[in-house]
């Protein structure tokens, strides 16, 4: 069953006409006037709509534009409980701490099996319908062996990029143990998690891990045939993006806080595929009141950089990557075409995938519909439900 999308107004590929994906962020690219065909849950052309082949099926986007679905390689999903009222403090002048977690920790601990199910449910259907069609989904308010592996297995439910992150905090139990906590999620916990896990993650912060441990997690992980990931440098300087590069993880989320040796390193880190993607969490700033990563730093020096969520009941609860796009625009100052590919291409780079991220011939079919005739105005219109359509694998969705 294929099926012809035409008469879209701006068709956003993020690849050359053969279907190159390409490689680095100045590698944003769309057609006007243009036409795609899926068939088998894959892209199988894409051109101008008057040379478009004939399909099963036909949509006509009446000039609207067509985006590859957003690729969301950062959200905490699996949890209980909510912190409005932290938030709230926050706003009225409180820090944000990480040891905010811990009470996420206690009621996910609490919760039955059942309400983290519906809770992810929900946050996935919500997610769909603003574009996201591929998501990473952590572990980490659980803190147990058997908390940590249900939370793995729960996320495995919903994604392939599952990430155990036992390594979020050391929970109070091991409060005056941190040795012993580091030995439980380097032996027992990880080896339990890992068979529903694709990436090792750790919060190398003050408050969190610090690079010596943070390095140990990322290594047991490897060696239990996890790719390693890792939150650094987002409540202050510190040796994240270092310990992530040293690692080869695929992503340093949050970049906050740089010195010139980390833009430098994230920039040297390895071409395309191979080096260390900074994922900048625009939404933590916003819902934090901090400063905004200098995403223009991280872009002139030639560093990978995606956009994602961070989706999570502490620091960020929202599950929108337009939100994200709109920030980045507005108060990163990347250009509107920077801003899609990193949460499209960029997102996909970060997951070190290429079958998501863009819509070149033999592309997922993972599309977004938008409520207006160019991907400008998602940023254009902050707020406003511009998704109108979705298809994931080459399922309508909405
Ligand atoms: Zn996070």
């Amino acid at each position: 069953m294929s099926t012809l999308i035409t008469n879209v107004g701006e068709l956003v590929t993020n690849a050359a006409p053969d279907g190159d994906p390409g490689q680095g962020p100045g590698s944003f690219a769309a057609l006007t006037g243009a036409a795609l065909v899926i068939d088998d849950g894959r892209v199988a052309w894409i051109g101008l709509a008057g040379q478009a082949p004939a399909a099963d099926d036909a949509v006509d986007c009446g000039g609207r534009a067509v985006l590859p679905g957003f690729v969301d390689s950062h959200a905490h999903l699996v949890f209980a409980g909510e912190r409005s009222a932290e938030f709230a403090a926050r706003m009225a002048g409180q820090p944000y701490q990480a040891g905010g977690i811990r009470s996420t920790v206690a009621a996910t601990r609490a919760a039955p099996d059942e309400d983290l199910r519906a809770n992810l449910a929900r946050l996935i259907r919500e997610m769909l319908a603003q574009g996201t069609t591929t998501l990473e989904c952590k572990s980490g308010y659980g803190l147990t062996v058997p908390d940590e592996a249900r939370g793995v297995a729960l996320a495995a439910e919903v994604t392939p990029e599952v990430t155990f992150l036992g390594a979020h905090v050391v929970p109070p139990e091991y409060e005056g143990d941190r040795a012993g906590y580091l030995d439980l999620v380097c032996g027992p916990m990880l080896s339990t998690c890992s068979p529903h896990a694709r990436w090792v993650d750790v919060f190398c912060e003050r408050g969190a891990f610090d690079a010596d441990e943070a390095a140990a997690v990322l290594a047991a992980g490897r060696a239990a045939g996890l790719l390693p990931r890792v939150h650094a440098n987002q409540l202050g300087p510190g040796p994240g993006v270092q310990v992530a590069v040293a690692a080869g993880a695929a992503s340093a989320d949050h970049c906050t806080y740089l010195s010139d040796a980390d833009v430098d390193a994230l920039a040297s880190s390895g071409p395309g595929g191979s080096g260390t993607v900074a994922t900048l969490l625009p939404g933590v700033e916003f819902s934090t009141r901090q400063p905004y990563p200098d995403a223009r730093w991280l872009l002139a020096a030639g560093v990978t950089v995606a956009l994602a969520t961070d989706c999570n009941p502490g620091s960020c609860f929202t599950s929108s990557m337009p939100l994200c796009v709109a920030l980045a625009v507005r108060e990163m100052r990347m250009t509107t075409q920077e801003a899609v590919w990193s949460a499209t291409a960029g997102g996909a780079r970060a997951l070190r995938r290429t079958d998501v991220g863009h819509l070149g011939v033999g592309a997922r079919a993972d599309l977004i519909l938008l409520d207006g005739p160019s991907h400008t105005y998602l940023a254009y219109r902050p707020g406003v439900p511009l998704v109108r359509a979705v298809w994931q694998n080459g399922h309508r969705e909405f």
